[in-house]
């Protein structure tokens, strides 16, 4: 039986994503899916709780009959010092993933893996000859990708974000391969990047546009955006019209899930056009 299998005596394996606010989540439609194409009798639920009863709901996960959880906003620092999380999670500083391991709450955070197994998709061997990455953007969502990108070889990554101590504070938890630099600075910097990636909200439906310009990037760049409504932002069209290669946020967002699906329900599920087509549909509903 896998490490995190459900646990014997309980009848239906179920799981659920706990954040604040948290009834937008596409989580329950891709567990969901999963669920139904593995014959699972399993169920993933939202739970919706705020910041003061968080610890005392991750206290009496199992009891409540989870075999584990998502974690989604405000969560995912506290998720981190609630359970004993893996590398990736420690390095990013935030959990998105809860699981049992006996009796151990394990935690990891899959946004990493998801960004890069989507990156793997959709653009094969961008990491072949990978030297220099430019990211955009320093909150929560960059950590992922910068330690993505430190893992699959990048010997610099140009940090650009409009407040630049934040740019810094990642460094200084990254290290020196990552050079804080300001929004004024990307013209100079993009020329020679290998992958450009979004982590802003700039672009996002309701959001400021995200004004670049991509002229300059050489031609076997990828352009890779984290943002995910619209489903092709303006950033990911223009990297379309000069023939660059592209990574969207909806591909990241459906391969962050596939970890979480496997320790709680101990079968591997993929990543199929069918499942992007069910939660496209729903964000093109939604918007
Ligand atoms: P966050 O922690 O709030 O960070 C937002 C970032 O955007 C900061 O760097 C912020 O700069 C920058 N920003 C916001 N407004 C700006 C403006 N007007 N001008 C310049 N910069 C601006 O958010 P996050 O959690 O990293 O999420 C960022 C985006 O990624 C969201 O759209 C989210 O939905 C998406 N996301 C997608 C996935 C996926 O699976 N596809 C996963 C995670 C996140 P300052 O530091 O200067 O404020």
């Amino acid at each position: 039986m896998p490490e995190s299998a459900n646990p014997a005596g309980a009848q239906t394996p179920a799981a659920c994503v706990i954040g604040w606010p948290v009834k937008h989540s596409r989580s329950p439609l891709i567990h969901g899916y999963w669920l139904r194409c593995a014959g699972i009798a399993g169920d993933y639920r939202i739970e919706e709780v705020a910041e003061s009863d968080f610890g005392n709901f991750v206290q009496t996960l199992r009891a409540r009959g989870y075999v584990g959880a998502n974690i989604t906003i405000p969560h995912k620092e506290a998720a981190l010092q609630l359970s004993e999380p893996d590398e990736r999670a420690k390095a990013v500083g935030a959990a998105n993933t809860l699981w049992f391991d006996e009796d151990r709450l394990r935690s990891s955070n899959t946004d990493v893996e998801g960004f890069l197994a989507n990156l793997d998709a959709s653009a094969p061997d961008w990491d072949r000859d990978l030297r220099v990455a430019a990211v955009l953007g320093a909150g929560g969502s960059a950590r992922a990708i910068i330690f993505g990108l430190l893992e699959r070889g990048a010997q610099q990554v140009f940090l650009f974000n409009r407040t630049l101590a934040k740019a810094q504070a990642l460094r200084e938890r990254f290290g020196e391969r990552v050079l804080p630099l300001s929004w004024a600075a990307m013209a100079a910097h993009i020329g020679g990047v290998d992958v450009l990636v979004n982590t802003t909200s700039l672009g996002m439906t309701g959001q400021p546009a995200l004004d670049i310009d991509l002229a300059s990037l050489r031609k076997g760049a990828v352009v890779s955006d984290l943002v995910y409504t619209p489903l092709k932002t303006a950033l990911l069209a223009r990297a379309q019209q000069r023939g660059l290669r592209t990574a969207d946020g909806l591909g990241m967002l459906l391969h962050q899930a596939v970890r979480g699906f496997s320790l709680w329900f101990g079968v591997m599920p993929d990543v199929t056009p069918e499942l992007r087509a069910l939660v496209e549909a729903d964000l093109t509903h939604a918007t």
